[in-house]
């Protein structure tokens, strides 16, 4: 068996040698324990943050994955049976059960089990929490998602459609804009090109934002902040662009502009709806079978490749969710 554990906390941008491959040996179950081995590895710009505040330097890096099993002495688990589980970049995960979830099993065969780490997983879910849960959007209202063509943002987009919104997408790249223009987005456009923002956010939806589902931070904030809609509502749901800094960036302050429109502001998690997974991941399932839900994946083969992969994702310049196909 492998693992990659954290060698040295990360300085800024990661590097590939933050980390270290060792071999293990393979475990063997006992009573009650099952012994599965990594299929997809999921690669997420959270794992950069959560390193720092979850593992010590030595041990696993941080990550999910999906993998089958492969030994049971678990009724409830048998061979052959696919699990999600949270257990950080390793080939072979010994587990008593508790830590495991079962891909639905109702998945069609024809869908690759690794978008269980994507639209169908843990990206798809805080998408939908940070829509319903948290800005309890409403047909007809304008929603304004950036990182629009990443994991989240692409299927926060979707679902604005399906629930009758209007959407506007910010992206990186004139690619990802024609991407997010087939997936449905009623306006997108490359925040790095544009002369000013609030042009561009203005000229998309010139009555401005009801909500606003925010990746991002930095300058996009500002400028998406002054163009909310009165009573309009945020979800903060990551900051990417942030995340390397060394020192903190001073914020310039969104007080009076949310005084004077009333602005809700709320940041969530995608874990605090854990309890209403199952139900919210048959959902997404279904609009993936009815073809109103799509994915696409930036696929690295190879375990040995996984750091890598991890600083391709962080870069930010492809297109769709990226996993390690193991
Ligand atoms: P992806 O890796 O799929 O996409 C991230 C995109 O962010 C990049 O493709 C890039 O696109 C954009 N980006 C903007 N600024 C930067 C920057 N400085 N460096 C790198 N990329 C940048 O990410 P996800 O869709 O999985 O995650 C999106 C956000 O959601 C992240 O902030 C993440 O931390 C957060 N998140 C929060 C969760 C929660 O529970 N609250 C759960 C899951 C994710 P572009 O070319 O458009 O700039």
């Amino acid at each position: 068996a492998k693992t990659w554990i954290l060698k040295k906390y990360f300085e800024g941008f990661p590097k590939e040698s933050n980390f270290e491959l060792r071999e293990v040996d393979l475990p063997e179950p006992k009573d009650g324990e099952v012994l599965v081995e990594a299929l997809y590895i999921s690669l997420d710009p959270y794992q950069r943050g959560f390193t720092e505040r979850f593992i010590k330097e030595g041990d696993v890096q941080y990550g999910g994955q999906v993998a089958k099993v492969i030994q049971s002495k678990n009724k409830a688990f048998p061979v052959g049976c696919n699990v999600f589980v949270h257990s950080g970049w390793r080939t072979h995960t010994l587990s008593d059960g508790s830590d495991l979830t079962k891909i639905p099993s109702n998945w069609p065969k024809d869908l690759p089990l690794s978008l269980a780490l994507g639209a169908i997983g843990m990206p798809g879910l805080t998408a939908l929490y940070g829509l319903e849960e948290v800005l309890q959007i409403k047909p007809s209202e304008t929603v304004l998602v950036n990182a629009a063509a990443g994991a989240v943002g692409a299927v926060v987009g979707q679902i604005c459609k399906i629930k009758g919104c209007k959407v506007v997408g910010s992206a990186g790249s004139d690619a990802k804009v024609a991407y997010l223009k087939e997936l449905g987005f009623d306006e997108a456009f490359n925040y790095k090109t544009v002369s000013s923002l609030e042009e561009a956010l203005k000229a998309a939806s010139p009555d401005g934002y009801d909500c606003y589902f925010e990746n991002v931070a930095g300058p996009f904030f500002t400028a998406a902040l002054s163009q909310m809609k009165k009573e309009g509502r945020i979800a903060v749901c990551g900051a990417i662009a942030v995340y390397n800094d060394t020192t903190p960036q001073t914020c310039p302050y969104p007080h009076k502009t949310m005084l004077v429109n009333h602005i809700k502001m709320e940041g969530f998690s995608v874990w605090k709806w854990k309890h209403k997974d199952e139900e919210s991941l048959q959902r997404l399932l279904t609009w993936m079978k009815e073809g109103k839900l799509k994915a696409k994946e930036v696929v690295t083969v190879g375990f040995e490749n996984t750091p890598a992969a991890f600083l391709r994702m962080l870069r930010g310049n492809d297109i769709g969710k990226h996993i390690v196909k193991v």
